[in-house]
């Protein structure tokens, strides 16, 4: 049987012009990494950043699977330099998986390593722990649990509400573990606050202002589950955009304001703009009409498609299409059993969607897909998507872009390999250097 080290070079080599940082990178997102017991943090009380569950588990087994990983967390991110693929510094999100061929451990010079099938590929450092997360707010809550920071302290992560109000089998999207990770924490005993009242995001946005001396923190993500009624008598646009009032009028422009939510109605967008948000992310998840009908049930029955899709361009009108980037979660195309069987017909219906949005200024971006154990999709792919897939999805995407003139989309960071920032995808680590 071929080995992982046998796939990802095939890849390399096949395809020289996607960095070879990049193939890693989708191979540690898509498959997970473990940790030897020394490459774990000491939580809130140590030098390393932890990872902070920042709104999915974004792991590959439940908390008590994950043994002495789920008593030390995991480091937030790694970063990627060196070893015999002579790897740029690559920023990797944690998704843990005691299973996986990559491993971070010590070698016998006591450095950090990677390794894949045992041997070291790169040497691995950790994310320093921020001044900031060393306050706690006036109640005694952490900062990491109130107003996490995520892509090497550039994005300040806020998951105003933990849940999704599409619940169950026949209305949370398939590939989707919200409801379940506000679970498994709330049994751990972890703090893991349900609705994250507004005074106590501008307390902890307060800390980070203060501590966060030399200015890494550069924007905000609003996000949480859809709400399809109210929360706190508040229909969508105005609960998360609330937020967004609060903190531009206590910190007018400190951070470019981003909020990901339902495609709303035009006028409810409007309100967003309002609030002071700039960058909109109105996810349209898959793009495959079959797939978004299974994948998506709640969304499909509350808006639908096509309106949804409609709606995203709507939106552009209100913030200016390069400021409208909608996610899609890059690999559920290929999920047994309704999937795309092969990488050919994957890639040919997520080019279509690209093609759709960038033909018309919009820039999409995309995570790659974790197959949570807890999620539909999950149990029955718990290896994901081919690699081959995730290779081929970032010359497409790159392919899109140059054919329709776009650039890196705005608020995620400096791009190209090397630069990157961003960790739940290797997209910018693929596209054309930049600074910001
Ligand atoms: S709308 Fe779907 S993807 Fe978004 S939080 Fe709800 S279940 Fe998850």
């Amino acid at each position: 049987m071929e080995s992982r080290t046998d796939l990802a070079e095939d890849l390399m080599s096949r395809f020289p012009h996607v960095p070879r940082e990049a193939v890693l990178k989708e191979d540690l997102l898509r498959g997970g990494l473990a940790f030897d017991d020394a490459a774990l943090t000491d939580n809130e009380h140590g030098d390393v950043k932890p990872k902070s569950y920042f709104i999915f588990s974004f792991d590959h087994r439940t908390l008590p699977e994950l043994g002495t990983a789920a008593l030390r967390r995991p480091p937030e991110e790694i970063v990627l330099t060196g070893g015999p693929y002579e790897l740029r510094r690559t920023v990797v999100s944690v998704r843990t998986n005691p299973s996986s061929p990559y491993r971070v451990g010590t070698d016998s010079d006591g450095r950090l390593r990677l390794f894949l099938d045992g041997q070291p590929i790169a040497d691995v450092g950790l994310p320093p722990m921020p001044a900031y997360y060393r306050h706690t707010l006036a109640n005694g809550k952490s900062v990491m649990e109130v107003a996490p920071t995520i892509q090497w302290g550039y994005l300040i992560y806020l998951t105003a509400f933990r849940v999704c109000q599409y619940f169950g089998a026949k209305e949370e999207c398939q590939y989707c573990d919200i409801n379940h990770n506000w679970r498994q924490h709330k049994q751990a005993g972890r703090p893991y606050t349900g609705v994250k009242p507004v005074d106590e995001v501008l307390e902890a946005l307060e800390i980070i202002n203060r501590h966060d001396t030399d200015r890494a923190s550069q924007a905000y993500t609003l996000t949480g589950g859809s709400i399809t009624s109210q929360v706190g008598g508040l229909a969508e646009a105005d609960f998360y955009g609330q937020y967004a009032q609060a903190i531009e009028e206590r910190f007018p422009g400190r951070w470019i304001g981003k909020v990901v939510a339902q495609a709303l109605p035009r006028a409810d967008v409007q309100r967003f703009h309002d609030y002071g948000i700039r960058i909109y992310h109105p996810n349209y998840e898959v793009w495959d009409k079959r797939l978004f009908e299974l994948y998506c049930p709640g969304k499909e029955r509350y808006v639908g498609r096509e309106e949804w899709h409609r709606r995203i361009l709507d939106s552009a009108e209100v913030f200016g299409p390069r400021n409208v980037i909608p996610n899609f979660v890059a690999g559920v195309e290929m999920a047994a059993p309704h999937g795309f069987t092969s990488v050919d017909e994957a890639i040919d219906s997520t080019a279509e969607g690209l093609e759709y949005f960038m033909s018309r200024g919009i820039t999409p971006r995309f995570t790659t897909w974790c197959p949570e154990p807890t999620t539909p999709l999950g149990r029955t792919n718990p290896q994901g998507a081919p690699l081959e897939y995730h290779v081929r999805l970032l010359e497409v995407y790159r392919a899109t872009m140059d054919a329709h003139g776009l650039s890196s989309p705005p608020g995620y960071g400096p791009a190209g390999p090397g630069r990157a920032v961003f960790s739940v995808s290797s997209f910018m680590d693929t596209l054309p250097a930049t600074d910001s």
